[in-house]
């Protein structure tokens, strides 16, 4: 791959799939990598930048579309990690200090008055450190307290100890979040410690999905000789749920020409995104790739890599509107698989989100030899524990044909064993991908 950062393309050459191919040396669609597949995906697709407000608790998991930058110093005065007594550090000495009780401060009903030398005030948790005060000593570690004295031990405390400073967490006027940062649990914690109660987040995105084939039957459907329920619209409905879209179902489309363009127009004038499953296998007896083709800018690949080899990528339009496609293969696993290397990328990138490069890998030992061949990236269902010496390990799942949506259902990660490498051994270090946070 000769330039793979998204943004070193001009728009003219990322704007049709030719010219974004065209940087590509060695380019062979019946042979194409993972990785250079990634790289045309990420060049090509455009985020979508529409933006709406929204309430808070709206906020969490939808992408943030501005820098927030904090308004106000969190927290807003110095104040106590503890309960105990606030004193002058200067006071401190080698020896035991005898220090007079003033009053007390409470976490949000603050100590009227200085504190002099020889002097101290009880102190809660939270409470506003009192004028002169810059450090506290824990409840726990004094002596001989009464209603008006107390006696700080010698060594007990450091000087500014216990003290939380103005300003620590964030002071005003600093970047509290990037634009693009998908908003979890914490953040909208934290823009609520800033006073900020609507946030501007990126529009949802609409992916239109449907599935392909003669032989597929819905759920409530007789299930005649030689046809198979749909599940792929499940998993499908299930990820892009997971991913914060806005989700158009439009059910299973029967293998005819005039069926299959009144969906594919349709998709088109009511999404961002469209995602099909099945009929982009090479020897495919159908009109799916034909359709895909005759509506836009669209490219069928053999990628390296299983399972999950045949995917069509591209743009197609309608009625002067326009969506990005990605046709999946047919088969249950190969579904999930190329959404997740290839089409998760691409859609977190149209949602505006900064992170939208592959989950982390993580190294493990494989319990048992695995069989690979070099030259494609294999993905294999695993199921990752705790061995008895304490080491984290992997075993792969029982039948890993693309077809065993059941390996998925068991597996709590995949083992992504990468282009080059040839069998691995037992005790071998492989790369997974932990399916929790991603799935
Ligand atoms: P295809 O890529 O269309 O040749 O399909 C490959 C295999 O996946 C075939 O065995 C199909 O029956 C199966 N398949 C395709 N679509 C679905 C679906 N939506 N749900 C379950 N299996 C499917
Ligand atoms: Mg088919």
């Amino acid at each position: 791959m000769s330039n793979d950062s998204p943004d070193a393309l001009p728009d003219s050459t990322r704007s049709t799939l030719a010219g974004v191919i065209s940087c590509l040396s060695d380019y062979d669609p019946d042979a194409l990598p993972v990785q250079d597949a990634q790289a045309i995906i990420r060049q090509f697709v455009q985020p979508v930048n529409a933006i709406e407000k929204v309430v808070i608790r709206s906020a969490l998991d939808r992408v943030l579309a501005a820098d927030i930058v904090s308004p106000i110093n969190v927290p807003a005065h110095d104040n106590s990690a503890m309960d105990g007594y606030a004193l002058r550090g200067s006071d401190l000495k080698d020896s035991d200090l005898q220090l007079k009780i003033l009053g007390t401060a409470y976490a949000g009903r603050a100590f009227d008055g200085k504190v002099n030398s020889g002097e101290c005030v009880r102190i809660m948790t939270g409470a506003v450190m009192p004028e002169g005060c810059d450090t506290v000593i824990p409840q726990e570690f004094t002596r001989d307290e009464s209603d008006t004295g107390v006696i700080v031990p010698a060594g007990s405390v450091r000087s500014g100890d216990n003290r939380r400073l103005k300003g620590e967490d964030l002071a005003a006027g600093t970047p509290a979040l990037q634009k693009g940062k998908i908003l979890r649990p914490a953040d909208i914690g934290m823009l609520a410690s800033l006073g900020i109660a609507e946030v501007p987040v990126q529009r949802r995105l609409r992916v239109a999905f449907f599935s392909t084939g003669d032989e597929l039957r819905s759920i409530g459907e007789a299930l005649d000789e030689g046809c198979v329920y749909d599940s792929n619209r499940y998993t499908l409905y299930g990820m892009l749920t997971r991913l914060g879209c806005d989700i158009v179902d439009m059910g299973v489309i029967k293998d005819d020409p005039a069926s299959l363009e009144a969906a594919f127009r349709s998709a088109c004038e009511n999404a961002d995104a469209i995602i099909t499953s099945g009929g982009v296998s090479v020897g495919a007896a159908d009109y799916t790739k034909q359709m895909m083709a005759q509506l836009g800018d669209v490219t069928f690949w053999k990628i390296g890599m299983r399972p999950g080899r045949p995917m069509a990528f591209g743009r197609i339009s309608s009625n002067g509107k326009g969506a990005y496609l990605f046709g999946l293969p047919g088969n249950p696993v190969a579904v999930m698989v190329t959404f997740y290397f290839f089409a998760r990328q691409a859609l977190l990138h149209m949602m505006g989100a900064s992170a939208t490069e592959n989950p982390p890998l993580m190294k493990v030992r494989s319990k048992a030899a695995i069989r690979k061949r070099p030259g494609r990236t294999e993905f294999q269902r695993g199921i990752l524990s705790v061995a008895e010496d304490g080491v984290q390990e992997v075993r792969i799942t029982g039948s890993q044909g693309s077809g065993v949506l059941r390996s998925m259902s068991e597996a709590n990660c995949m083992v992504v064993l990468e282009h080059e490498r040839a069998d691995v051994k037992a005790g071998d270090m492989v790369d997974v991908i932990v399916f929790s946070g991603l799935i």
